[in-house]
This record gives C-alpha cells, structure tokens and sequence, in this order.
C-alpha cells in the first residue's frame, strides 16, 4: 500500500482534471465488468476505492456521465481520460482510476471483480481472490 502523502495524488492525460486524497485509499482492486471494458476502452480497470471525505478535486473539474441508473463516472472534459466511478448506493466513496495516480506503480490491486465478465484472452497471472461479480458474492 502506498503511504507516501506525495503519491496520493493524480490526474488525466492532459493535465486538465488533478485530485488529491488527505488519506491513503481503503482498497484496491481490478474490475472486469463489461461497463468498466467499454468506458476505459481497456479488457480490465484497476481501481483504487477511496472515501469520498478525502479526496480533492483542483484544475478543471471532471465532466460526469451517468453510466447507469445506479451509478456516475467522471472523466476529463478535454483529452477523455476516465477517471472515476462512483455508486449512487455508496456515497460517501468512489473509485479512482489507479492509472491516473502519478505513482500508479505503488497501487497494487490485491483482488478481482466481475470475473464472470472477464475477456477470455486476457488474465492476469497472479493468485489474488476472484470474485464472480462484486465483492458481496
Ligand atoms: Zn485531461
Ligand atoms: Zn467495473
């Protein structure tokens, strides 16, 4: 897990849209859902949950698109980048995009989601937990 303040921070491709989090994420983890497929135009999206509380938006704040009746993402209003994901069940957290962290490589995700949707061409070799759909079941 990542405990360096200065590595809680990130943004989108272009620099536009930046955020940064007053504390260190609550869980990180890789999403296979066909939706998470089709808004990174990615066979997988790492995400770094985080608590709602924390996290700061400056620069250009995202565009939100509401992917679902249950759910919003966030992305960059200029170059595209996704950035978020966010449960209207859930409100006080939201998922970033662990990619978009400007020290993405000390964000390693420790379980998968919405296997059942995995592409079957891709996998990750690693013996993280599994889970067919969300972390409930
Ligand atoms: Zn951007
Ligand atoms: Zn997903």
């Amino acid at each position: 897990m990542l405990t360096d303040t200065e590595g809680w921070q990130g943004g989108c491709l272009c620099g536009s849209a930046r955020f940064r989090l007053a504390d260190q994420p609550l869980a990180l983890l890789y999403c296979h859902c066909r939706m998470c497929q089709r808004a990174a135009g990615a066979p997988i999206v790492a995400w770094a949950t985080v608590s709602a509380a924390s996290l700061t938006w400056s620069g250009t704040p995202p565009r939100i698109y509401r992917s679902s009746p249950k759910a919003t993402r966030a992305f960059c209003g200029e170059c595209g980048s996704p950035l978020a994901f966010r449960s209207d069940a859930e409100p006080d957290r939201l998922d970033l995009a662990i990619a978009a962290f400007d020290r993405a490589d000390l964000l390693a995700p420790d379980q998968h989601i919405w296997v059942s949707s995995r592409l079957p061409w891709f996998d990750t070799a690693d013996r993280l937990p599994r889970h067919p759909t969300d972390l409930e079941s």
